[in-house]
Parts: structure tokens; C-alpha cells; sequence
């Protein structure tokens, strides 16, 4: 929805128990938003948000600021570079040509559906190798969008989630988190038992997380 210039994410909620409306920003879809319930006529949001016209401006004049430390240029796919072409038009998922990638509409959004169908094909198979190395497997995986962890192991449910940026990362890197959440399906803490095991695992794991996965070479587009 537009409001007065600024384009506001209408996040429409499906929570009977939700009763009123939040406006923020979304920083990893570089968006102004406001999460609404289903309830509430659209008129009525629309009112509400020229109501708050200012605060609204000043979200979008932080979301600028953030947008520029992004590079639009290029991006990587599992540690390979590749130069972005933008077409303007129609949100739709990114295609990649030889050294290449084509991003439509909204380029963060065209590299994330591009990154995850990517790493939809390719996870399975890294998560059998690592399976294969620390003999324990998941009952479920899945790739999620996350605000603050590369991956996450719910020990309970033995489920897996991997942070969908990372398949910016080399291989070796994903791996390395994935061998990390294995772990915690036999250590729960990160004491010295957990570590042994990852000496075990994946030598030298270490070193890269203490490199913070060498984001902020790969980390791009895609958050
Ligand atoms: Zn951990």
C-alpha cells in the first residue's frame, strides 16, 4: 500500500487474538511494514497509517540508509561471485546465466526465492554427508529466514533449521553448521564434550566460527 510515497508491506495476520496493528521495518526485506489483522477493513488501515505518516517516513529514511551498505551489483551463490542484471517489472525468481544472475522486481526478494530453490536441490545432499560423519540424523529439516542464527537444533524435536542466507556461503561452511546442529542432537551446551565432538566432526571448526562464516565477504542480497 502507498502512503504518501512510502511503500508500507500490508502483513495481513490471521490471529483472532491479534487486536491491533504494528508498524515497523523489516530490515533483511528492506521494508517499511504493518501487520494487520484479518479482521480490520483496509479503508481503515489506510486511515490509520496517513495518521502516522511521519513515523512512517522517518522507518523509510532508515530503511535508505540500510540499503545502501548493500551491494546490488553482485552477489554469491556457495561462494561463487556473479554480477546481477535487474528487470524492472514483475516480482519473480532469479535465473542465473554463466556469471550472471537475473533478478526481477524486487531484487532482494528475486535472489531469496532463487537462493532457497537452490538450496532446497542442494541441502539434502549435504545433509546426508554430514549425517554419514556424525552418525546422527534430524527428523526433520528445513530452511528458514532468521534474524540472528545460522542454524538452530531443536533438541526435543530433533528439527533442524538452516538460515536461508547461508547458501551465499561455500560448502564447507553451510557443512560446518550443519555438522554443528548434528552435534547438539548428543550435547545439548556447547561445554567440552560438544567440542571434542566437533574436533571430531569437522577439524578446524573452530576457526570458522570464530571468522563469523565469513559473512560479511559472502553476506549480501540475500538476509
Ligand atoms: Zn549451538
Amino acid at each position: 500500500m502507498n502512503i504518501e510515497g512510502i511503500d508500507v508491506d500490508i502483513r495481513v495476520r490471521n490471529n483472532k487474538r491479534m487486536r491491533r496493528f504494528q508498524i515497523g521495518t523489516d530490515k533483511r526485506r528492506m521494508q517499511v511494514y504493518a501487520s494487520v489483522p484479518s479482521w480490520v477493513e483496509m479503508d481503515y488501515v489506510e486511515a490509520l497509517l496517513k495518521e502516522n505518516v511521519d513515523t512512517l517516513r522517518e522507518m523509510q529514511k532508515e530503511i535508505d540508509q540500510s540499503k545502501k551498505e548493500i551491494d546490488f551489483s553482485s552477489m554469491y551463490l556457495f561462494g561463487k561471485k556473479y554480477n546481477i542484471e535487474h528487470k524492472d517489472g514483475k516480482t519473480k525468481i532469479g535465473e542465473i546465466n554463466n556469471n550472471t544472475i537475473i533478478l526481477y522486481g524486487d531484487m532482494m526478494e528475486s535472489a531469496a526465492r532463487l537462493g532457497r530453490s537452490l538450496f532446497k536441490k542442494e541441502l539434502p545432499r549435504m545433509m546426508d554427508e554430514c549425517v554419514q560423519v556424525t552418525g546422527r540424523a534430524p527428523k526433520e529439516f528445513r530452511i528458514k529466514r532468521m534474524k540472528t542464527k545460522w542454524g538452530t537444533c531443536n533438541v526435543v524435536a530433533e528439527r533442524i533449521w538452516i538460515n536461508l542466507v547461508l547458501v551465499q556461503m561455500p560448502e564447507e561452511i553451510i557443512k560446518e553448521v550443519i555438522t554443528h546442529e548434528l552435534t547438539h542432537l548428543y550435547v545439548h551446551n556447547h561445554g567440552s564434550e560438544f567440542k571434542k565432538l566437533m574436533d571430531d566432526f569437522y577439524p578446524g571448526w573452530d576457526k570458522i566460527e570464530k571468522a563469523n562464516m565469513e559473512y560479511n565477504k559472502y553476506g549480501g542480497i540475500i538476509r
